[in-house]
């Protein structure tokens, strides 16, 4: 991506000078105009100068020491806060008459990248100032680098944990809540209820509507399954035609075969508009429930007994829950 900080003209570079004496300010101004600076902007002060650069950040600030109310120690502490806030660097230069190198070592501890004595010269001033200039243009494309890094890492793990088809879980995604909720049941208390659910003869479905109608089922099942469900709830799609749902309870008689089966009912209550067609689909649902206290139990011996009573629903006639 084009970066706008690596293409500016450096004589555009947004330059903020405060300084309590006038001419001062204004023999700064005329230097840097006299080295091509055309955005220079003077503030007389502390406060003015953290006004402009709130209205609109800049690429260098040149302050002076000894000012009213704030010295420039504590300015630049405020500069930092405001690039911290909007994601910018602002280079400072230290511009003053304090002489003495024990001066120059306390203004670099306290942040400032530069340090110029008063009276300057009007060459070193500029090249000083340019200097800053490349620093601060480096900075901020490293900056803007470092946030589109951030939301592409954002959007990767995301989609690592994301069924593309549905926008549910999925397994990973599901392992990971999964591990999580069982040991706060383990340290909090609570109880866990696992549903899997596997579409009843879908195959069928695909046979008969095609392919393309059994990812709409898939992506329909997915709608009312997350309508279906409490927000706290956490429903993924495990592979091909199986779902899960992962319940968490604060108190175990919270959970009620009533619930288990309105999930059931919210699939095959009414068909699926696909098409011009109207296709009525149920699915089996398998469970394995776990309780703080409750023996030894494992992701993995849940998720096999989910399975076991999954195939035991199945087994008994399809469209049905098995517990
Ligand atoms: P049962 O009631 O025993 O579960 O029968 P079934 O037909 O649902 O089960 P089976 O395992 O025989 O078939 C599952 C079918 O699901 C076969 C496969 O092509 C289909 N399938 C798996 N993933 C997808 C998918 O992403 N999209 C579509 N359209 N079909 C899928
Ligand atoms: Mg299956
Ligand atoms: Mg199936």
């Amino acid at each position: 991506m084009a970066n706008d900080n690596q293409n500016k003209d450096e004589h555009s570079l947004s330059i903020v000078i405060a300084d309590d004496v006038k001419l001062t300010r204004v023999m700064v101004n005329a230097s840097l105009h006299q080295a091509g600076y055309r955005d220079v902007r003077l503030a007389s002060g502390p406060d003015e100068m953290l006004q402009l650069i709130k209205e609109r950040p800049a690429d260098v600030a040149l302050i002076d020491w000894i000012m009213p109310k704030m010295n420039g120690l504590e300015l630049s502490a405020h500069l930092r806060q405001l690039d911290d806030d909007s994601n910018h660097y602002t280079s400072i230069i230290m511009l003053t008459s304090k002489e003495g190198i024990e001066h120059m070592i306390e203004a670099f501890a306290h942040g400032v990248d530069d340090y110029l004595n008063k009276p300057f010269n009007e060459q070193e001033l500029a090249a000083r100032v340019h200097a800053a200039g490349r620093i601060s243009m480096l900075q901020n494309s490293l900056l803007v680098t470092l946030s589109e890094l951030e939301a592409s890492n954002q959007i990767l793990s995301e989609m690592a944990i994301t069924d593309p088809l549905t926008g549910l879980g999925n397994r990973r995604y599901i392992t990971q809540r999964f591990e999580a909720i069982l040991s706060e049941i383990n340290s909090r208390g609570g109880m866990l209820a696992f549903m899997m659910l596997d579409i009843d003869h879908f195959k069928q479905i695909n046979d008969q509507y095609g392919h393309d109608a059994g990812d709409e089922v898939l992506k329909k099942i997915a709608g009312r399954l997350r309508k279906a469900t409490r927000p706290t709830d956490v429903t993924g799609r495990l592979g091909g035609e199986e779902f899960c749902i992962l319940m968490q309870f604060a108190d175990a008689n919270h959970s009620s075969p009533e619930l288990f089966e309105r999930i059931l009912k919210s699939i095959s209550h009414k068909p699926f508009n696909i098409g011009n067609h109207q296709i009525l689909v149920t699915v089996s649902i398998g469970i394995s429930t776990y309780q703080q206290n409750s023996d030894e139990c494992s992701m993995e011996m849940l998720f096999k007994s989910a399975d076991e009573k999954l195939y035991e629903a199945k087994m008994a006639g399809r469209n049905r829950v098995a517990y």
